[in-house]
Order: C-alpha cells, then structure tokens, then sequence
C-alpha cells in the first residue's frame, strides 16, 4: 500500500480508525494498483466529529481574528514547504500528472488559505446613525460547517471551504468524495500542526450516506458541497429541511465562443485548456466551443495537430501532459459519450476512444467537430477529455444558443474586439467568465454558478458572504417613548 494514511479519519485534533465502517479501497488510476484502504465513518464517528466541532468553535469564534490568521499562515508555509509531496499523493489519489499537480492543486490551496487569514481581520460590522439612536451590525461566524467535495480537485476544495470556514470563526467537518479521500486528511494533520486547535477541522470518510448525516445534523448550521447537480439537488434539499446555509458548486456544460477575429492559437490553447487539463474533469470547462464559420478549418486542423502532440503517460512523470481518468466508472462512462457522439453523427476530429496503455483509466484528448444544440454531447456534462465543436454565424445567435442550457457555470469569448467582449459576456447566463482568457480562477475572484450550476460563490470578499452572518444591534440613547 503505497499511500496508507495513518488511519481513515481526522477528528478532534488527531487522527480516528474505525474499522467496524465499510471498505473503501482506494486506487491509483494509472495503473488500477490499489494503494490503500480506508473505512467509512460509523456513527460513532460521526458523532465525535460534530460534537468535537461543536465544543471547540465556541472559543474559536471568539478568538481575535489576527490570531486564527496566524494560524493558517503558519499552515500556508508548511503547504508550500511540503509541495512536492503533497502533490505526488495527489498524483496518487487522482492520477493527474505531477506537471498539474505541483502547481495547480495544493497551490491553490494554500493561496485560499493565504487569502482569508488577510482577509478575515479586516471584516468588520457597520453603523447605522439614526440621529441619536443607531443600529450597528457585527458579522458572526455560522458555528459548525460540513464541506462535501468532489473527487476532481480533493486538496484543493479541502482548503477552498476550510479557509473562510476557519479564517472567519466557524468550525468544520469535511467529507472527500470516497475516490479520493488522502488529501484532505493532510490538510488537517497540517493545521493542527500549524497550531490550530483540536475540533475545528475534522475529516470523515463515506459515501453519499455519511454525507447525508452531517448535512442532517441540527448542529450543523452550513452546507457547502462541490459535486454533480443531481447530488447537488438532494443535499440542497436535505439542508433546507433545518433551514441551513449553503453554499453550492455544481457541474456545467459551459460555452466558450470564438469570434473569427480572435487570436487563433491563443484561442486554440485555451480550448485545449479548458477540455484537456485534468483529462476534462473540471467543473468550469469549456465543453462546448462555438467557432464562428470564417475560422473553423483553420481552428480544426491545428487543433488536430496541437492535440496529437499532447504526452499522454505515467502521471509521476514530470514529462507526462495527460493522464487517466480518476476511476474505471468514469472510463466507461467518457468511452460511452464518444459512442454516442459518434452515432449521433458529430465528425470525430482527433481520438475518440481508449488510449493505447496497458493499465489504466486513459482515454485519448478527443474533439468533435458538427456537433449541434441538440446532441448528447452538447447537452450533457461528460468530464473527460471530450470537446464539442458547434459553428455559428453571428453573434445574436450564439447568445442565444449558449444560454440555452440548464446549467450556468461558465462561459468564454474570444475576440480582438474588446467591446464585443464585454458586450457578449454582459448577455451570457454564466456565474464565472472570461474574455480572452479561460479557467483561470485566482482566489481573488468570485467563483460559482447560475441557473442549475449553483448557488453561493467561493474565494474572493464574496465568500464572507457565505460563512457568517449579520447581527444588527439597535441602540437606544433615551427614554423608552411608550404609549401605554
Ligand atoms: P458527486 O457524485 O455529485 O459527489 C460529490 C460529493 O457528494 C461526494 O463526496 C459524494 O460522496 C457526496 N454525496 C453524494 N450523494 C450525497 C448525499 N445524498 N448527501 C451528501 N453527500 C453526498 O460528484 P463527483 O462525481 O464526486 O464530482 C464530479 C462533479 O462535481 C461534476 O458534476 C463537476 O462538475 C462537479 N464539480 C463542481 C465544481 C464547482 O466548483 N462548481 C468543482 C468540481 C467539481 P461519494 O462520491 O463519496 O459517494
């Protein structure tokens, strides 16, 4: 076992085993070698996690915020310090290549973390004259927080949720998709090596099952998750049930538009970025590419050709561009897409089925050019490496046909046209977008969706929003005027 954590769960300052929980075998996806084992959390678990963070946010809540800043600075330079090995357990648990992971992964993580400790002492209340009276307001921490995170980005949506969570007084309790649950148990065993106190940051394993009793709990006052719509819609629900916050981060089928005066390569590449990085499993990609009729051969062929340049390999290969998908579910579930694209007659522009390795869960980087609003691949979110090429004629009309979707996540413009570009992106239904760039999300940015894609907005002075709330306090400077 090459990744054995020291047990599966991290509660109340140390880690927890409970062996009484069902198996979870976690696999290397570029070889299907499993590389550890870990049990779910039994009720028990459950229960020592959320009366742990309980108890302890009461102090935490209280402390001067430059203090809980201090804290995660410290765990900020242990991350970075560490980067190297956290990134190969990353590599480990998702199969991303190690050229990904050292700089995009725990990266962002610890720039999260970086951002809310400067951030947190400088949220402040506000107060209200009333020409003697006056109201002024104090913005409290919510109390207990469970994060439930997709498998895409595990350390990363780990620190994402745990830094306003514990920057701005809240406890937390996170549960990492049961593909890959290493990464998170070594943010918490960093944090408390960083000094914060036991309780505040917990890691239990699970299914969806172990998700839905945290999210159930009556001590648990938010609710932020990362993952699918549907998933997304059943702990909405569950989280309105005791009237919770949430906060929530789901799928989408976003449009990047590309006028046929942009800057082709720069265009091409950001294509590429936005279907290819983490072999297509990002949330925010661009997985329908509008290219307007003046520039579609040229963007196809050297597309084709960029695309077979692409090294696909070992992911600890620091040469290796491309991995495996996360698990063999996902592998059958991107090879079922290409079926169906091809059989709705979409042109198959480069790859289009199993990559040629001997283990593993690789597809090869594939395009499909014609494809129409109507296809499978054009509606459904596939997270792969699968990209979708529709023609337009002119702009009114890719608004329109970009907008026509369920989901609201993202959306792109290419053009050398500027006021074009703010004008396109002004009508786009799209909670995250870009001109002239793509998937570039720098903690200092909102990040979230519209429509189906979400609710709620995570980094940037956005995310306060989110994990605490207001108190507003009335002060009398007088008599009582009663008329009774
Ligand atoms: P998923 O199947 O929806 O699962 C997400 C998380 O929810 C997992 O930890 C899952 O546990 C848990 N879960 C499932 N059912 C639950 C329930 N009833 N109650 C509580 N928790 C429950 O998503 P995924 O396949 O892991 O990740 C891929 C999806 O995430 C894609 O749709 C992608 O677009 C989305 N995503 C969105 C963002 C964003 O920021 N908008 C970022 C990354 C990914 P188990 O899986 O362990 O059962």
């Amino acid at each position: 076992m090459r990744a054995q954590p020291k047990a599966s769960h991290f509660v109340n300052g140390d880690y927890v085993e409970d062996t009484a929980g069902a198996a979870i075998e976690v696999v290397y996806p570029a070889t299907g070698e499993m590389i550890a084992v870990l049990h779910e959390a039994t009720p028990a678990v459950i229960e020592a996690a959320l009366s742990g963070a309980a108890a302890a946010q009461k102090a935490w809540g209280a402390t001067r915020p430059v203090e809980r800043a201090r804290i995660l600075r410290r765990a900020v330079d242990l991350i970075r310090a560490r980067n190297e090995e956290l990134s190969v357990l990353e590599t480990l648990d998702t199969g991303k290549p190690v050229q990904e992971t050292t700089v995009a992964d725990w990266p962002s993580g610890a720039d999260a973390l970086e951002y809310f400790a400067g951030l947190a002492p400088t949220v402040t209340g506000e107060t209200v004259p009333l020409g003697g009276d006056f109201v002024y307001t104090i913005r409290e921490p919510l109390g207990v927080c469970v994060g439930i995170g997709a498998w895409n980005y595990p350390s990363q949506i780990a620190c994402w949720k745990a830094a306003p969570a514990l920057s701005l007084g809240n406890a937390m309790i996170f549960k990492p998709s049961e593909v890959t649950p290493l990464g998170a148990l070594k943010l918490a065993e960093i944090l408390v090596e960083a000094g914060l106190p036991a309780g505040l940051f917990n890691v239990v394993q699970g299914r969806g099952t172990v998700g839905g009793a945290l999210v159930t709990d009556r001590r648990v006052a938010k609710v932020s998750l990362t993952g699918s719509v549907p998933t997304g819609r059943k702990v909405y629900a569950a989280a309105a049930e005791g009237i919770r916050h949430v906060t929530m981060e789901l799928g989408g089928k976003s449009p990047l538009i590309v006028f046929d005066d942009a800057d082709v390569e720069s265009a091409i590449g950001a294509a590429m970025l936005g279907n290819f990085y983490s072999t297509g499993q990002i949330c925010s990609n661009g997985t329908r590419v509008f290219v307007q009729k003046g520039i579609k051969e040229r963007f196809l062929s050297r597309l084709a050709e960029r695309t077979a340049a692409i090294r696909l390999g070992e992911p600890l290969d620091p040469e290796t561009q491309l991995g495996p998908l996360v698990s063999e579910a996902q592998l059958q579930k991107v090879l079922g897409y290409m079926q169906i694209a091809k059989a709705e007659g979409a042109r198959l522009i480069c790859g289009g089925d199993r990559a040629a390795l001997n283990t593993g869960f690789y597809v090869q980087p594939t395009a499909f050019a014609d494809v129409t609003d109507d296809m499978t691949l054009a509606r459904e979110e596939v997270f792969g490496p699968v990209m979708a090429i529709l023609d337009f004629e002119n702009e009114e009309e890719v608004i329109t046909r970009a907008n026509d979707t369920e989901f609201g996540l993202a959306a792109g413009v290419f053009t050398a046209d500027l006021a074009r570009g703010h004008r396109v992106v002004a009508q786009l239904q799209a909670g995250t977008c870009w001109i002239n760039a793509y998937n570039l999300t720098p903690v200092e940015g909102p990040f979230g969706g519209v429509k189906s894609s979400g609710v709620g907005r995570e980094n940037s002075r956005a995310a306060v929003e989110h994990y605490t709330q207001v108190k507003s306090v009335y002060v009398g400077m007088g008599p009582v005027d009663a008329p009774y």
